[in-house]
Order: structure tokens, then C-alpha cells, then sequence
């Protein structure tokens, strides 16, 4: 298909990261579920204990912890746009274990670090249901597990690898062997061979959550300001953000910007922006059934930068991909348009994609190992990049 048909029809109309109509289904969706409470920008000169620079997960589960450990600490949270208005509220909903990563995990930490780092990863999925739970918040977590698709012959032996490091380490339970037709049977795509299956996995709406997080926040006290960009942090102590109305003064600063970090002069040296593209398919619950897609299982295939697949409790198809390093103009909309045609690549046959909204966004990542490289596993060295 022409890419030219392609993006007309994602109604790609500007910068993906320009708020209004740009913003993601996912974020468009939760926001007309809101019952809301503004959060007014910063108009005037403030003292806080702790400043918090960004409202996406980092900042506002930052937040959420501070006040866990001290409900009478004075925290203010600045975010230039809404809070979720960037990756946060655009992601895939992938809340996922580590198992995969192990053997990386390993020759960075050792082994027993590594597993108590799986471990520790697999509680706070855990801990996101139950944080969903306790607020009363719908975010549609689904504890479903993630099921890795081999799409390639050099893919069994990645799967069989990894298999066999969780066995090594005596977390068999957690990652397990499918046969070709154990895959089909969750998941029926022509071009799935056989896998793995990681009880560690979740799928949720990622803007639910985000929005949630803000409202639990601000039930506790903390102050919000939406609309206020932080435009100079000078260090202190005390430190001072400064706004376009007004600064806030603080004992502590936490810089929780993700990839506008890369806009600040002492961390962008120390960090390369990746970008992650996202197209929902329009709802069609009956193709998911025809396919045996129905246990809300997340999907991914091996591929170095992978490609990632979930359903929507209204059957949808969210697909994303790697897209490369961000920040490169005009390139949001032909990648946008290369990731809706993989939903017909993955899905030959039994769905015709047609693509509602893409999800675009930049991640960061840190150019000295934050994620960690994985071991070759195919003669040649590269890195798996989580979506
Ligand atoms: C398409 C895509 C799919 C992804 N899928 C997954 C997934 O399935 N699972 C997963 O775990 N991760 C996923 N990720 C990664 C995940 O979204 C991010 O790691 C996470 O959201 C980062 O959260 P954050 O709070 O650090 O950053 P962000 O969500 O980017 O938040 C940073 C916030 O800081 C604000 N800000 C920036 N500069 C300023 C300033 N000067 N003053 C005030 N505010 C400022 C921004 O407006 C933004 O709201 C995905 C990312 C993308 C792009």
C-alpha cells in the first residue's frame, strides 16, 4: 500500500505531541471519563519541601511514594502540558516481567542480583493492580502473561535460550516453551511459530492510570500545576524552578522530563531520544475470537527492536514498533504509516487493519546502559529495545 494512502487515511495532521485532537486514544478516551479537578497553572512565588519537574509516571509515582512515606511533606508537581500528556499517557499498557532480559541482567549483576531484580519487578506489576484496586481506579489491568511469538527460524533458538537461563536460575515457572500450536492457540497469527510464555504480564490503559495517579495525588494533597513548564531549575540547595507566573522554591528538586531532557543543556550529552510508534486498529471483537485472541494476552515477536501487539477490551488491535531515534523532523508521519502496515504484515490474512490514531511518542534512552545490552544471541551483538 502507498504510504501516501497510508497517512492520509491516520489523519496525521500535526507533530504527534501537539495536545487537542493529536492526543492519543488512549489519553482522548480517559480524559472524557474524567469527573474533573483542575489542576491551574503556577501563578505566583512558592515554597515547597520537594519540586517535582514532569507529571508523567516518573514524577507523579515519585509523588505518590513521598506521600507513602510522609503524608505531610509539601510537594508541588510542574508539568508543562496535562499530566499524561506525554509517553505516559500514550504508551502501550505493557506492564511487563524482566525474565526476558535475564541473561543480560546477569552478565551486568550476577545472577542472584539479577533474579531479585525480576522479582522485584514482577511485585510491582503486582503492585499496580493492587494500587487499582485500593483507589477504586479502572484502568483495565489484566494479568494475562506475555507470550513471546517466534517469527523467524533464528527466533527459536532466542526463545529456547531464554528458557533455558530461567530454568538455570530456578525460575522455570516463570518463563516456559510453547509449541507452534500452544502459540496459535492464544493468539492465531499465520506468521507466529512456536514461543514463550511469561506468567509476568499485564496490559492496562496507560492514560487511566496516569489520570488516576494525578487524582490520588491531589486527593492527598499534593499540589499540581498543568500548563507550567519549568523553564530554568537552578540546583540551590534550596533549589528554585522557575515558571512563566512564578518559581518554587524546594528543599528537594526531581527532574522527571524523559525525553525533553534531551533539551537540557547538562543531560543531553548523556542521552540519546528513541522514539515508539502506536496504531490502534478499529474495534472488531469477533476477528480477536476468530483468531483465539480473547485471553488479553500481550504479545511481542524477537525481532531486535521489537514489535508489540495487545488487544482493547473494546477489540482493538494496539500495535507498536521501534522507531528509531526521535526528534528527526517529519519523520513521525512515514513512520506512523510504517507501523500500520505491519498490523497487516503480522496479521495477513485475517485483519485488515484500519488505523484510528497513532501513538507516537519519544522515549529516552540513556546512552550508558540504563538498558542493559543483550547477550548475542545470533553471532551478532545488538540490543532488544523494550517498547
Ligand atoms: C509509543 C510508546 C510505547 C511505549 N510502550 C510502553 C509499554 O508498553 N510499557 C512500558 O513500560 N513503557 C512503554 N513505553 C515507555 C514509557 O511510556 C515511558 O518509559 C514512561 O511513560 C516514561 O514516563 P516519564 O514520566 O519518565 O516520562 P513522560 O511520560 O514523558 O513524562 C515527562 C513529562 O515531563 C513533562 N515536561 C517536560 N519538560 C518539562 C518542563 N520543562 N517543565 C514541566 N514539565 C515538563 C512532559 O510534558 C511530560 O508530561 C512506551 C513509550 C512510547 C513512546
Amino acid at each position: 500500500m502507498p504510504t501516501t494512502t497510508s497517512i492520509a487515511r491516520l489523519n496525521l495532521t500535526g507533530d504527534a505531541l501537539t495536545p487537542g485532537a493529536q492526543r492519543s486514544w488512549w489519553l482522548r478516551e480517559a480524559l472524557a471519563a474524567e469527573v474533573g479537578s483542575n489542576c491551574p497553572p503556577l501563578t505566583k512565588d512558592i515554597d515547597a519541601d520537594v519540586v517535582i519537574i514532569g507529571g508523567g509516571f516518573t514524577g507523579l509515582w515519585t509523588a505518590y511514594f513521598l506521600t507513602q512515606a510522609d503524608l505531610g511533606l509539601g510537594i508541588v508537581v510542574l508539568e508543562q502540558d496535562i499530566c499524561g500528556g506525554g509517553p505516559s499517557g500514550r504508551n502501550g499498557g505493557f506492564a511487563s516481567g524482566w525474565w526476558d532480559e535475564l541473561d543480560s541482567l546477569i552478565v551486568l549483576y550476577g545472577a542472584e542480583a539479577a533474579v531479585r531484580a525480576c522479582r522485584a519487578i514482577s511485585s510491582s506489576i503486582d503492585s499496580i493492580g493492587a494500587f487499582c484496586a485500593s483507589h477504586g481506579l479502572d484502568a483495565w489491568y489484566k494479568k494475562a502473561g506475555y507470550l513471546y511469538a517466534a517469527t523467524a527460524p533464528e527466533h527459536l533458538a532466542v526463545c529456547e535460550h531464554m528458557v533455558g537461563v530461567a530454568r538455570d536460575v530456578g525460575a522455570a515457572d516463570e518463563l516456559r516453551e510453547l509449541t507452534a500450536e500452544e502459540v496459535r492457540a492464544r493468539c492465531d497469527s499465520p506468521s507466529f511459530r512456536s514461543g514463550a510464555f511469561m506468567r509476568d504480564g499485564a496490559s492496562l490503559q496507560p492514560a487511566h492510570l496516569v489520570r488516576g495517579l494525578r487524582h490520588v495525588l491531589q486527593a492527598r494533597g499534593v499540589a499540581i500545576h498543568e500548563g507550567t513548564p519549568a523553564t530554568r531549575l537552578e540546583p540551590g540547595p534550596p533549589a528554585l524552578a522557575v515558571t512563566p507566573r512564578g518559581t518554587v522554591r524546594a528543599r528537594h528538586a526531581v527532574i522527571a522530563v524523559n525525553a525533553w531532557a534531551t533539551g537540557w543543556r547538562e543531560l543531553r550529552r548523556r542521552l540519546v531520544a528513541w522514539s515508539s510508534y502506536i496504531v490502534l486498529t478499529a474495534p472488531a471483537p469477533e476477528r480477536l475470537e476468530a483468531i483465539h485472541w480473547t485471553g488479553g494476552e500481550l504479545v511481542s515477536d524477537l525481532r531486535t527492536s521489537v514489535r508489540y501487539f495487545r488487544t482493547t477490551r473494546d477489540g482493538r488491535i494496539a500495535f507498536g514498533g521501534g522507531g528509531g531515534r526521535a526528534l528527526r523532523r517529519g519523520s513521525d508521519h512515514r513512520r506512523v504509516g510504517w507501523t500500520d502496515r505491519r498490523v497487516a504484515d503480522a496479521f495477513a490474512g485475517v485483519w485488515q487493519p484500519r488505523a484510528q490514531r497513532p501513538l507516537r511518542a519519544r522515549v529516552h534512552r540513556q546512552r550508558s546502559g540504563a538498558v542493559p545490552p543483550r547477550r548475542p544471541r545470533s553471532g551478532r551483538p545488538h540490543h532488544r529495545r523494550r517498547q
